[in-house]
């Protein structure tokens, strides 16, 4: 039985948006073909059937009852239905119906009219097959009741005609244009199914790039960060540095290095140190500016940028973070001061030059007695 499920593949759960899908689809063609046929047929009553004929009734009928479909189907595709009930379906299959019964009729009621057998009758049975989307319950009901029709009545209507030449053919091309039918229909199933698989493995796909971005983002802040601190690593100061210089501001360095931390370390533990670290990274961005740049150089060092700063007011900046470091008892236990050194690029353009002066400034802050800062440019402010 697994064949005749993968031969008649169903939409499973998209069945009510495949319908949809098959209702605005299947109404589409009803309104191309139907404004097709109410012209055709309207020309060919009005010019080539004879005046006042059966043939001519038969055109003008057909011209009207394709106006009234061409109306419905051209109501559906301005107010495309929401949900798709059984009158739907009931007007998707009906030009099928009415071709077919149409098609049938006129092979009956016209005397020598046979041919319009393999030509009307059997272009309505391809032409629905190929162009409409018919479930496969309804193709199978259509197919075999005008089939059974066209076998039990042409006979009758026409017993000239050797029937069972005639039923051979009707029942084999019924047959046919059912499997071509079931064929169309399982494609456009399939193609239903695909496009709905590909859709959720898009958005699958897409949540887990949302994933890998935020990963991303994650990694990279913490390639950026001190893991103790959470302040901006020495490689994150570097590349600060760099772009800083490249867009040619003028901006000031400090360079903290807390006095005799060793000993904090060796009194109270080396956790009790990791504690002041953090306070005084703490300390030091509620007291920077905003523009300023702070980060954790190594060990008990730090740097603060200071950009569009020249070197005096970089010092004044010094002097506030010194006497709030000094006034500060960290842990409610511990007390602490630090030495500053101070560099611009007003006198160190390059980088690299300008931290050497900062770190030989800083030296010569811990020289001259430490809890003082000394600027890379002699007497530009008080220590
Ligand atoms: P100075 O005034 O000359 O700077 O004296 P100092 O003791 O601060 O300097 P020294 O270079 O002798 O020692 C620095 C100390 O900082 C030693 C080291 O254990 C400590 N230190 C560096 N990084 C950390 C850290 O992450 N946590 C803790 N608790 N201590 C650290
Ligand atoms: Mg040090
Ligand atoms: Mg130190």
């Amino acid at each position: 039985m697994q064949w005749l499920n993968c031969l008649f593949l169903q939409p499973g759960l998209h069945s009510a948006d495949f319908s949809t899908y098959r209702f605005n689809r299947n109404n589409m063609m009803i309104l191309i073909i139907s404004a097709f046929l109410c012209i055709e047929q309207l020309i060919y009553g009005a010019f080539i059937a004879e005046t006042g004929s059966l043939l001519q009734q038969i055109y003008f009928y057909s011209s009207g009852l394709m106006a009234v479909f061409l109306g419905i189907s051209t109501f559906f595709y301005c107010r495309k239905p929401a949900v798709h009930r059984a009158g739907h379906t009931a007007f998707e299959l009906s030009l099928t119906a009415v071709g077919l019964a149409v098609a049938l009729y006129r092979t009956l009621i016209f005397e020598g009219e046979v041919f319009r057998i393999p030509t009307i009758f059997i272009a309505v049975l391809y032409g629905a097959a190929v162009v409409f989307l018919i479930p496969y319950r309804y193709s199978i009901l259509l197919y075999t009741s005008f089939t059974v029709l066209s076998v039990l009545l042409i006979p009758r209507f026409h017993p000239e005609i050797s029937s069972s030449t005639y039923s051979a053919d009707i029942i084999a091309n019924g047959i046919i244009a059912w499997f071509v039918s079931v064929m169309n229909y399982r494609t456009s199933v399939r193609g239903f199914l695909d496009k709905h698989q590909i859709t959720r493995q898009n958005e699958a796909l897409a949540g887990k790039n949302r994933q890998i971005a935020q990963v991303n983002r994650e990694l990279e802040e913490l390639s950026i960060r001190d893991s103790l601190t959470g302040l901006y690593n020495r490689r994150k100061l570097d590349v600060m540095l760099h772009e800083l210089a490249r867009e040619d501001r003028q901006f000031s360095i400090l360079l903290l290095d807390l006095d005799y931390f060793k000993d904090l370390n060796d009194t109270y533990g080396h956790s009790a140190g990791d504690l002041v670290l953090k306070d005084i990274s703490s300390l030091l961005l509620t007291h920077i500016r905003e523009q300023d740049i702070c980060g954790r150089w190594g060990g008990e060092e730090f740097l603060i940028i200071c950009p569009d700063t020249d070197l005096p007011a970089a010092c004044g900046l010094a002097k506030t973070l010194r006497k709030v470091i000094a006034g500060t008892v960290f842990e409610n236990t511990y007390t602490l001061t630090g030495s500053f050194g101070a560099a611009s690029t007003a006198d160190y353009p390059q980088v690299e030059q300008l931290i050497i002066a900062a770190d030989k400034q800083l030296y010569a802050a811990k020289h001259n007695g430490r809890n003082r800062t000394e600027p890379a440019a002699a007497g530009v402010c008080k220590p």
